[in-house]
């Protein structure tokens, strides 16, 4: 086979065989073909498209590429639950204790991502002792005995995806919805789970702002997942801002507890309550939805989630203790409360912006060797749709004291917060269910 002329193929909207795919990604992993011969593919791809069966083929070599993690040992439905990046997204650290706790398998390995905060590993890092570099068979041990363990992805999980994507990452070929459905999707073939369900987000802090494209997204990776022959379903999200009051990492880890404790806020709650019950439906575990959700609700009335997360955490060597005493975790040197200039309606807390203020603070990192400072963050205390007064709270920023970060960090949380006359709703969360034959929208309410 010759590289130049698959580029020229795609370049002309021709379609690629499975085996011409295999070919373009281990070569490239493999060092035979060199950057610039991937990225002219990779641009081809972004301007021409790939069919659905392209998408799934590239998706499918993809995840050869390195290690796979077999959960063949586990018994039972493994399901997993991938969000594709919000701002201030605490699910993950709610749901797996929870669908846990009501008879779901949750093996789940999640990422670093750079970004506004840390990924879901660096938030689980906060809590005093909990590993979460763990081996693959200490990985699967924990999951036989407790139905639950979360820990980071390794280097050599699709390692195709980890080159491309860098590639992408500075020739401008990031936003193509096959590029990034076979990214998402090969990683969490490669890890091993039976089912899962995606959360794609949508607005103004989601990597897919319009919502033909998240629909789009969602429909490309479901359909991956049903070649693969996975059972994969998802929702439509809204991002407008951020999800729950927290946004960092203790701070996230914090409001998991509360919320596991039946005080979370209604946003959190809501999301983690539809996931939840997705999960147990397409892990066969119940049989409708609304049965799912009652399930979910009593074990966090009767804190069994909570309870999960404790095995949790003492399973992968952390002090669960945290649970009763969260001054254990990581507290800021100094926290500063933010009041609001003028009275009026929240219009808005957009979520991007909000964002871009906690990694001003320091609750992100910018490149992938950044420390973070797991202490940092900021508490909403105001929501879009909120009344608010002059003077009053609208968020506190816990802080390592630096004035310069503070003070930037500021004019963007202002930036991001608009204050107005009219009473406003607030943004909307639920937009549409998809699996694999119907896109099913739900209301706005
Ligand atoms: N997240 C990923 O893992 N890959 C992409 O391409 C985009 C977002
Ligand atoms: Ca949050």
């Amino acid at each position: 086979m010759d590289v130049y002329e698959l580029i020229k193929k795609k370049r002309d909207g021709l379609e690629l065989s499975a085996e011409e795919i295999d070919f373009l990604v281990s070569g490239f992993v493999d060092g035979r073909i060199p950057d610039y011969q991937m990225t002219a593919f990779l641009m081809a791809v972004y301007f021409k498209g790939m069919s659905l069966r392209e998408s799934c083929d590239l998706t499918t070599a993809m995840a050869a590429s390195g290690e796979t993690v077999d959960l063949s040992k586990i018994e039972g439905f493994n399901i997993d639950k991938h969000s594709t990046g919000g701002v201030g997204d605490t699910t993950t650290l709610v749901l797996a204790p929870l669908v846990a706790a009501s008879g779901g398998i949750v093996a789940k390995m999640s990422g670093r991502e750079l970004g506004h905060t840390g990924g879901t590993v660096d938030k689980l890092e906060s809590i005093p002792g909990l590993q979460v570099e763990l081996s693959k068979d200490k990985f699967v041990d924990i999951v036989n005995n407790i139905h639950v363990s979360v820990i980071a992805q390794t280097a050599r999980l699709a390692p195709a995806d980890k080159k491309i994507y860098a590639l992408r990452n500075v020739t401008a070929t990031v936003d193509s919805i096959p590029l990034i459905a076979s990214s998402i999707m090969s990683k969490k073939l490669a890890a091993g789970a039976d089912g899962i369900v995606l959360d794609v987000k949508t607005g103004a802090g989601a990597f897919m702002q319009k919502y033909e494209d998240a629909v789009e997204l969602a429909k490309t990776m479901v359909h991956i997942g049903q070649c693969a022959g996975k059972k994969v379903e998802a929702l439509i999200t809204g991002m407008e801002q951020p999800l729950g009051n927290a946004i960092g990492n203790a701070v996230e880890i914090q409001e998991a507890i509360d919320t596991l404790k039946g005080n979370g806020p209604g946003d959190l709650v809501d999301l983690v309550l539809e996931l939840g019950s997705v999960m147990l439906v397409v892990a066969g575990i119940e049989s409708s939805s609304s049965a799912a959700r009652r399930i979910l609700e009593k074990n966090i009335a009767r804190k069994k989630g909570l309870e999960k997360l404790g095995q949790l955490i003492t399973a992968q060597g952390g002090n669960p203790e945290v649970i009763e005493n969260t001054d254990l975790l990581p507290r800021p040197k100094t926290k500063i409360e933010i009041k609001a200039g003028t009275s009026g309606f929240i219009e808005k807390m957009d979520a991007l912006e909000i964002g871009m203020a906690s990694r001003l603070l320091g609750a992100g990192r910018k490149i992938k060797s950044d420390p973070i400072d797991l202490s940092i963050g900021i508490v909403l205390k105001k929501k879009a749709g909120d009344r608010v007064d002059k003077g009053q709270t609208l968020a506190v920023f816990y802080s390592d004291g630096d004035k310069q970060k503070i003070e930037r960090a500021k004019a963007k949380f202002f930036n991001a917060c608009t204050i107005g006359d009219r009473e406003v709703k607030p943004p909307r969360l639920f937009y549409a269910k998809v699996t694999a034959n119907t896109v099913e929208e739900f209301e706005s309410s």
